[in-house]
């Protein structure tokens, strides 16, 4: 988190602490690997009775469902079973047997998850699945550090990289646009060799990529983490990453997963309809 301003360095640390701490508790609700974590809890429960959520984890899963259904799936937090099944980017990785995947494959979960607006309950149709809000929790974070810092601390001027997920406030300190990169997949370190760079003031980037998280098995083939819900398999569709550019943080890392998911033909007509997205394909 980059802060930029003329208030006081000790304002400017507090502000960059408010916002890490609106991370850390945001961790708290999303994160699969704490288990005293909110969703944690609703995984386990919601099949068995409604479960009532914070606004945080409601806002974040009724988005999601709203993906889930304008992708048809391809975007899809009911992934979470076949999502552990890979375990990718855990020490538990390995190739499932196509008999381990086959059950968890063409679900369309989402149609099953129900939630109560009144009641700010979420109820499972079924227990077939559970909840993962890898692909889409992260922009969620960043646009409420954003807000946080924005609101709070009249930060006018930042920027916050999250890990292939990044957001501005405004400009650069000296007035000019950010110049922000966009991975090239095939360089040995992604991250370091931008393949295009583009001048942005005040939005987010988000890359969903095959470089990102991967398993290497024993003979050699890569497994990258985004998976398609209607193959169970990892998502093969020609793109080696997306990036999409616009303003919310939460909507374009939900779009990003997707348009890798859809592949370009697809994502770009998805894309079009939608006001104020624009996308890089590699
Ligand atoms: P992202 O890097 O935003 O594309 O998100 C990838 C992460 O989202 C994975 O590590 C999984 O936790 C989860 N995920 C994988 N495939 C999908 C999918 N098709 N829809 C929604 N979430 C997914
Ligand atoms: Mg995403």
């Amino acid at each position: 988190v980059q802060v930029y301003g003329r208030q006081s360095q000790e304002a400017l640390d507090g502000a960059v602490e408010a916002a890490m701490d609106r991370a850390r508790e945001l961790e708290q609700i999303f994160s699969l690997n704490i288990d005293s974590s909110e969703i944690n809890y609703v995984n386990q429960n919601a099949a068995k009775a409604p479960v009532h959520v914070s606004d945080d984890f409601y806002t974040v899963l009724e988005r999601s469902l709203y993906f889930a259904r304008l992708t048809e799936g391809a975007f899809d937090p009911t992934l979470g079973k076949l999502i552990r099944l890979w375990g990718i980017g855990t020490d538990d990785a390995r190739v499932p047997e196509p008999e381990e995947i086959a059950p968890l494959t063409g679900r369309c979960d989402y149609e099953h998850v129900l939630l109560d607006e009144q009641a700010h309950t979420v109820f499972f149709e079924n227990d077939g699945f559970s909840l993962d809000f890898g692909a889409i929790a992260k922009g969620y974070a960043a646009d409420e550090m954003k807000e946080l810092l924005q609101e709070d601390y009249h930060i006018d001027s930042a920027l916050l990289n999250l890990g292939g997920n990044i957001i501005t406030i405004g400009n650069r300190p000296d007035g000019k646009p950010w110049t922000l990169g966009i991975a090239d997949p095939s360089s040995p370190q992604p991250e370091e060799d931008p393949a295009v760079t583009l001048q942005v003031t005040d939005l987010t980037f988000v890359t969903s990529g095959d470089y990102q998280r991967y398993y290497e098995a024993p003979d050699g083939t890569r497994y990258h983490h985004i998976l398609d819900g209607s193959t169970g398999y990892p998502a093969d569709s020609g793109l080696s990453s997306v990036t999409i550019i616009t303003q919310c943080s939460m909507d374009a890392d939900a779009l990003s997963t997707a348009s890798f998911v859809l592949g370009q033909e697809k994502a770009q007509k998805l894309l079009q309809s939608i006001n104020g997205v624009e996308a890089v394909f590699i």
